[in-house]
């Protein structure tokens, strides 16, 4: 048997037309034009190429984007006063800081997280809108496990009353997942470092999403017969090369879905992002 492939760019392409439709509405009705802005702080390349596909996406779906790059030397100070500056800007309805911040703040990245107002808080990583999330009124949520399960509703894949399994707990992907999971009535283990007996726990799941950042750990002898494969994770092994966290060639032959890397869930982030930019203006405007 070999799996049905789950492309990101099919469901990415449905997600931004939806966005698109929504953002062209607001515009109609409302005169209103949504605006997102990215911070980025220093040179790194990697961020550099996500921040230049965030903008390039707004453009193509019409919400105003606005690069602020800030210097490797800025102070937490400096970030607080730019974040301050855009929570009091109408035009911004979504902030983001792009992360990881140069070593010299990074100790300081949740306190600044913190002072995005949690109504523009597009990454959904606001206490308060992680506090919404886990009582199950969720607002903004992070983009990469809300893609997924996007996603699963997009190609007609049930939820309901489904085993999950989440390999890695993190703010941004597992612990999230877990959440929206259960919101949806799957029944749903997480698993992490310290789990034992990870491959008898896997079997079980008809639903495995895998975000640990361990290239290609996830074998086909951990997989149930059938099951949906979410990969999640992106890891480089050659400056070229990016594999994920599953051992896709053995995998596909065992599962009954799976996402590949790359080409899979990657292409997901940066088109919930749009989303998130259209559900925070509709928050700020008080409408459904
Ligand atoms: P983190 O490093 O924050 O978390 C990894 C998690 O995996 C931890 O909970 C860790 O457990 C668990 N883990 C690590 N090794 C093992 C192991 N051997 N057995 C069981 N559990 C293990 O990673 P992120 O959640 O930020 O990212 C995960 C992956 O997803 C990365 O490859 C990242 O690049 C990718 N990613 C992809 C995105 C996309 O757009 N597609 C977006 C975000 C992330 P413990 O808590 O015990 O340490």
């Amino acid at each position: 048997m070999s799996a049905r492939i789950l492309y990101g760019k099919d469901f990415a392409a449905q997600i931004k037309e939806s966005a698109r439709v929504e953002i062209e509405s607001l515009k109609n009705k409302f005169g209103v034009t949504p605006g997102l802005a990215v911070v980025i702080v220093g040179e790194n390349p990697a961020s550099q190429v996500y921040v230049r596909n965030k903008h390039k996406t707004c453009v193509e779906l019409g919400i105003n984007s606005t690069v602020v790059a800030m210097p490797e030397t800025s102070t937490k100070e400096d970030l607080l006063a730019k974040i301050d500056e855009l929570n009091a800007d109408k035009n911004v309805n979504g902030i983001l800081v792009q992360l990881p911040l140069p070593a010299e703040i990074k100790a300081h990245s949740e306190e600044i997280l913190n002072r995005i107002d949690p109504l523009k808080d597009v990454d959904g990583f606001h206490p308060v809108n992680v506090g919404k999330l886990v009582t199950g009124s969720p607002a903004l949520v992070p983009c990469t496990p809300a893609g997924c399960i996007e996603m699963l509703d997009l190609a007609g894949i049930k939820i309901d009353g489904k085993r999950a399994v989440i390999i890695g707990r993190s703010n941004i992907v597992g612990k999230p997942m877990l959440h929206l999971l259960m919101a949806r009535h799957a029944t749903v283990t997480v698993c992490h470092s310290h789990t034992k007996n990870l491959a008898d726990v896997t079997r079980e799941a008809e639903i495995l999403v895998a975000a640990m950042g361990r290239p290609k750990f996830v074998t086909a002898d951990m997989i149930r017969e059938g099951a949906v494969v979410i990969d999640v994770g992106i890891n480089r092994i050659a400056p070229k090369k990016l594999v994920g966290d599953v051992d896709f060639d053995a995998a596909v032959e065992i599962a009954g879905a799976i996402t590949p890397v790359p080409g899979g869930v990657g292409l997901l982030t940066v088109a919930m992002l749009m989303k998130n930019v259209v559900t925070a203006t509709k928050l700020q405007l008080k409408i459904s």
